[in-house]
């Protein structure tokens, strides 16, 4: 199976619980539009190399297309369609005027100089400028982009379309960039687990946490759970995991980490690998890396109690069989990792605006929408019987349907 036919394998359950028509169906789950481009650059050897960019958009019944960009080996057509749809989800989950986006360009980053990384970041938004803009489809980071990345899109867009910072989120806080938007997704993700938990009358402090990915989202979930209370007991990146019963420091962590960009060697933990720690005997387990992470076997073999998905897609449907069936929940990425984008709709806000708001503002905004998102998601899920995700599907697509329909198609 491929990463769109599991979104869409989702996205027909919590389907088949509505009254849709075959018709509604087939143009809810169909992307609106598909762009791919080649994206050649001068390399710093003199030679020439060639990557190929890819954005696809999903849906803009609700609003302008919204999502990040990923610069990854793994980058193909598919991974930005899957991802894409999964973004029309999410805004919906969390009610905010937007459509869903994604894209990205096949390489690997961590080989490119800045320079490199520059010349193919403008020279892909050279050739999709005319599809995206503040009214249109606003990109953001994810994977291997950054602040940075962000910074040069607006420039580049800029030469073609005057100075529009609304034509894309996660920019530098001093360049037009919102407070707060950098650790949105992590801080969100410490809110919903906060919630969850709090559902079965259990508090962050005291519970153990285990997290796959220690990039932007993982470090910054780990550090507002710390700040909650929670014991980080194992962390892991591209190259290993960390493991400490007692619960890693992570201010000490963090120094390690600046300076040697791994998690291993860090003498405050002994080493595992990336499958040690996903089958970890832990309170929760946050999967907050790659897509396609847990198939069938290691969803059998899986030992945390609850799973909080910070990554896009993480879970293969068959593995999310198995957690229904072992009565493991998991909280959905399009409903857990939310804060991010939530944060991307106030940088938007912000920008056309031309107005900043402070960090306190964006923190307790943020907070408010997960919060009310996830009661919301959770009431239903228990009214109808059914898992979060099948719940947060079921009313993300009420939401976008019911946009199609008075809209006219
Ligand atoms: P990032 O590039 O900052 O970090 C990714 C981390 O995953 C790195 O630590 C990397 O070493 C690690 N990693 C890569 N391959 C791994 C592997 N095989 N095993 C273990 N670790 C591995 O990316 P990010 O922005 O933190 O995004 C992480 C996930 O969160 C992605 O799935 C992304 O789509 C999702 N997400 C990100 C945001 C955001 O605001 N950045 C928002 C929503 C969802």
């Amino acid at each position: 199976m491929q990463a769109f036919e599991a979104t869409n394998y989702y996205f027909d359950q919590a389907a088949r619980r509505l009254d849709l028509s075959e018709n509604i169906r087939t143009l809810l789950m169909t992307p609106d539009r598909e762009v791919r481009v080649e994206v050649a650059i001068e390399l710093d050897s003199g030679k020439i190399g060639n990557f190929i960019g890819y954005r696809v958009q999903h849906d803009n019944a609700r609003g302008p297309y919204k999502g990040g960009l990923r610069y990854h080996p793994a980058v193909d057509q598919d991974e930005a369609r899957s991802l894409a749809s999964l973004m029309t989800w999410k805004t919906a989950v969390v009610d905010l005027p937007f459509g869903g986006a994604k894209g990205g360009v096949n390489c690997d980053p961590t080989k490119l100089s800045r320079g490199e990384l520059e010349r193919l970041t403008r020279k892909f938004i050279e050739k999709i400028h005319d599809m995206i803009g503040p009214d249109k489809d606003i990109p953001a980071p994810d994977m291997g982009t950054d602040a940075q990345v962000m910074a040069w899109i607006m420039n580049e867009y800029g030469k073609y379309e005057g100075f529009q910072p609304a034509c894309v989120t996660g920019k530098p806080v001093e360049f037009h960039g919102s407070a707060g938007r950098e650790a949105a997704t992590g801080f969100g993700l410490a809110i919903v687990t906060r919630e969850m938990l709090g559902r079965s009358n259990r508090t962050v402090a005291g519970t153990t946490f285990a997290i796959q990915g220690y990039g932007n989202v993982g470090s910054f979930t780990a550090r507002f759970l710390g700040q909650m209370g929670g014991k980080i007991v194992a962390v892991s990146d591209a190259y290993g995991a960390i493991v400490n019963p007692e619960g890693l420091d992570l201010a000490e962590l963090d120094r390690h980490v600046s300076v040697s960009h791994k998690v291993v060697g860090y003498k405050g933990g002994d080493a595992a690998t990336n499958e040690q720690l996903l089958t970890m005997s832990v309170d929760v387990l946050i999967p907050a890396a790659l897509g396609g992470v847990f198939d069938r076997d290691l969803a059998r073999a899986v030992q945390a109690g609850l799973i909080v998905e910070a990554a896009n897609g993480p879970t293969w449907p068959e593995a999310d069989e198995v957690f229904v069936e072992r009565g493991i929940p998991v909280v959905p990425d399009v409903l857990a990792n939310a804060g991010g984008v939530v944060v991307s709709y106030f940088e938007w806000v912000q920008n056309l605006q031309h107005f900043r708001w402070p960090i306190e503002q964006v923190q307790r905004e943020e907070e408010r929408r997960l919060v009310d998102a996830f009661r919301e998601i959770h009431d239903l899920a228990e009214r109808k019987s059914v898992s979060l995700r099948t719940a947060a599907f079921m009313k993300a697509i009420s939401r976008v349907g019911r946009a199609k329909i008075l809209g006219g198609i």
